[in-house]
């Protein structure tokens, strides 16, 4: 085989090293083989348009060479050697996204009233196909589940996205069948301290949490390195902020720190709450400090739109409700008429507020990343989801290219793993989606995912997607 000409003395060292690390990797079981369709030492992607999430312009026919699952030559198609040998695939009239990175994701779904089945076995293949090559789940009902399949995934025994595993919500006293009440900060450092232990690499925080728990929590998280974020409301953001948390979910949607008698670590509950954050004006100076404090502190938020989206009337049907198991199917659809006819909704009015109040944090700033959130009463279908939350950015009032590049880069960084992964460059993982399609042009080609590289290697949607249709419900 031609050896490769590389860029510089800094890419052939990385190229040595990622091929040592290349030559570890197990091989894929038989039901992962299932659902791949391009695996080869050598790749050559070629006359291709690639949008390379940092926000910079596409770029035309682009040749891209993988070798050992990493991008081991990037640039214009007329001046990239492909060595002999490549498996050559021309995608000219396609586009390269860099895989999704999202951080707000679960492997379970609404299944009834306040219960959540463990759907983790459809949910990595779902993620996947959407085009999702790195994932966080935030917050997990499930005990070891997701910290088994972040492993089994990274073992190549199952199709999905790296995970960053987090450990079961850290909540106070709550009437959740699946959640843990803590008794105090002594109980919380306990349970981050044993969770950190049975593998989990990230923590959520959730509505009930008291300050001297949150402020444990993160104490013990940061310990180890490991990061917390949280869907507060019995804690303000301002107070969360203080205590050193480094994310915060959904926007500023469950945000108390416009409740006006707000007592010291009790949740108001919904409707006060979201009362107060209809009433916030994005040029106010309330909110200004607010935001003042988070961007100081460098605390990423998470736009969940996708979630919201299924609350709010008037909306479109969300994406994928064919998966479903029918039952579920109709579950969703028949909640999905009541929010329709619900003329009293607060979605009405906070959606549209949802989107101006991030959209300030940004440009004041502030680190916005991404995920979906398949909670509420459903029809946030992984993988599907994620696409229509890039879309759902661009509504935000972002241009296509920077919701590309909070749903790719900016989870990446907030995971210290964009040094591999989040942007299509030399010397990174090739982790890889193919649309049908500018996507910087028109963002709904997003959903025309064609193949998705993981470490170099392509999964077919299609297949992954036909594996769980109809039984997503159920396993
Ligand atoms: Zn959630």
């Amino acid at each position: 085989m031609k050896r490769l000409v590389t860029t510089s003395a800094a890419a052939a060292v990385g190229a040595v090293v990622s091929a040592l690390l290349f030559a570890q990797l197990p091989q894929f079981s038989n039901a992962v083989k299932n659902f791949i369709t391009v695996e080869a030492p050598v790749v050559a992607l070629t006359n291709v348009r690639v949008i390379d999430g940092t926000g910079a312009p596409a770029r035309e026919r682009q040749t891209i060479v993988i070798r050992d699952g990493n991008i081991a030559e990037l640039g214009e198609t007329s001046r990239v050697s492909v060595p002999s040998g490549a498996t050559m695939i021309d995608l000219t009239g396609k586009t390269v996204i860099p895989g999704l990175v999202m951080l707000h994701e679960h492997l379970f779904y609404p299944t009834g009233s306040g219960v959540y089945g463990p759907l983790g076995e459809s949910f990595v293949r779902l993620y996947l196909a959407g085009g999702v090559t790195t994932m966080r789940t935030a917050g997990n009902l499930a005990g070891v589940m997701d910290i088994n399949l972040m492993r089994q995934i990274d073992a190549r025994q199952r199709a999905g996205p790296a995970i960053d595993a987090t450990a079961p919500y850290l909540n106070g006293p709550n009437e959740l069948l699946q959640v843990h009440s803590l008794k105090d900060a002594d109980d919380t450092k306990r349970q981050v301290a044993y969770w950190a232990e049975m593998g989990a690499t990230s923590f959520k925080a959730y509505m009930q949490i008291t300050r001297a728990e949150l402020g444990a929590a993160i104490e013990e998280a940061h310990k180890r390195g490991l990061k917390v974020t949280g869907h507060l409301c019995s804690v303000t953001y301002a107070e969360a902020a203080d205590l050193g948390i480094d994310n915060l979910e959904h926007g500023f949607m469950p945000s108390t720190d416009f409740v006006a008698d707000k007592q010291p670590d009790v949740c108001p509950g919904q409707p006060k709450s979201q009362q107060a954050i209809a009433a916030v004006e994005p040029n106010g100076e309330q909110f200004k400090a607010l935001v003042g404090k988070l961007v100081s502190k460098h605390i990423a938020l998470t736009s969940t739109l996708t979630v919201f989206e299924t609350l709010t009337p008037g909306r479109p049907l969300p994406p994928g409700l064919e998966v479903l198991l029918p039952e579920l199917r109709q579950q969703f659809e028949q909640a999905r008429t009541r929010v329709a006819q619900n003329q009293e909704s607060p979605y009405k009015t906070l959606w549209p507020k949802g989107m101006a109040l991030e959209r300030a944090f940004a440009k004041a700033g502030g680190m916005l990343v991404a995920g979906t959130d398949p909670t509420a009463a459903g029809g946030v279908i992984p993988g599907y989801a994620n696409q229509r939350q890039m879309e759902l950015l661009v509504e935000e009032g972002f241009t296509p290219l920077e919701a590309i590049s909070i749903s790719t880069l900016n989870g990446a960084k907030y995971l210290g793993r964009d040094s591999r992964v989040g942007t299509v460059a030399l010397g990174k993982q090739a982790d890889l989606v193919v649309v049908n399609g500018d996507p910087s042009k028109y963002i709904a080609d997003v959903r025309r995912v064609e193949t998705v590289f993981k470490q170099g290697v392509g999964f077919d949607p299609a297949k992954l997607i036909a594996s769980v249709t109809g039984h997503v419900g159920l396993w």
